[in-house]
């Protein structure tokens, strides 16, 4: 309002504005400004590793992909039902991508999102555990609504830190939202969580109500340098 309630001022003189009218005018400005604000900040507390969005995503490239079903969950009715969301596929299928599109969406909805990997996020509880204060993460854990835990699968775990992860992701059943991505099938995933009754007891959990996509497909990543490669031989060969 400060920044900017001397200009209005002067166009509502200029245009014989009543008063009502300008102050409308100064607060409509205030009111967008402190929401753009709030959603910034949102964004940068949910710690995106890079910002990508639905508008850089090719859904042509991944036509396994159900297009529609992913733009729904951008727009959040799955974590009023506290349901989870799984992405499942290859490396360069698009999980971070999407993961992260899903969460930006989220963000600009007013949800508090927070995005880590699953080796940071171990890393975090072990470290927490040792320092005694592992309630206190827990429960700052608890605030967000979805936690994305992105890659989960690429670095098995201790099984103490298998075990912190399995409290965090069973103390959300049917109370907060995950949505995981993995480059390993359900089947595979006893590797991440050492031991068929663990796994057994968290996937139970985590799929009972669960939105899963399966990404799998050509990496995006492999075929853009092929591509360029393609590109760069083509104009060798010119
Ligand atoms: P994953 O997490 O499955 O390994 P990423 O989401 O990191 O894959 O994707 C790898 C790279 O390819 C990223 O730069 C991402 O933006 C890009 N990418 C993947 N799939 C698509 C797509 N369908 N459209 C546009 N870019 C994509
Ligand atoms: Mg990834």
């Amino acid at each position: 309002m400060l920044a900017e309630w001397d200009k209005l001022a002067r166009e509502a003189a200029d245009r014989d504005e009543p008063y009502d009218a300008y102050l409308l005018r100064l607060t409509e400005l205030e009111v967008a400004a402190r929401s753009a604000n709030a959603v910034a900040a949102r964004i940068r507390a949910a710690g995106f590793p890079v910002l990508k969005d639905f508008d850089t995503f090719d859904f042509t490239a991944a036509p396994n992909l159900p297009k529609q079903k992913v733009l729904e969950l951008a727009r959040g009715d799955w974590l009023e039902q506290h349901s989870n969301c799984c992405l499942i596929g290859g490396s360069g299928t698009g999980k971070t991508h999407v993961a992260t599109a899903v969460g930006l969406a989220l963000c600009r909805l007013g949800k508090r999102v927070k995005f880590v990997t699953a080796a940071g996020l171990v890393t975090q509880l072990e470290a927490a555990q040792q320092q005694h204060c592992l309630d206190r993460l827990l429960t700052t854990l608890e605030r967000f609504d979805p936690l994305i835990v992105d890659e989960l699968g690429y670095l098995s775990f201790s099984r103490a830190g298998a075990e912190l992860l399995f409290q965090v992701f069973a103390d959300r059943y049917e109370r907060r939202s995950l949505l995981i991505t993995s480059n390993l099938p359900f089947g595979e995933w006893g590797q991440v969580f050492q031991g068929e009754r663990m796994t057994a007891a968290l996937l139970d959990r985590l799929t009972h109500k669960c939105h899963i996509f399966e990404m799998n497909g050509e990496s995006y990543r492999f075929r853009e340098s092929m591509k360029t490669k393609k590109d760069k031989d083509a104009k060798k060969a010119k």
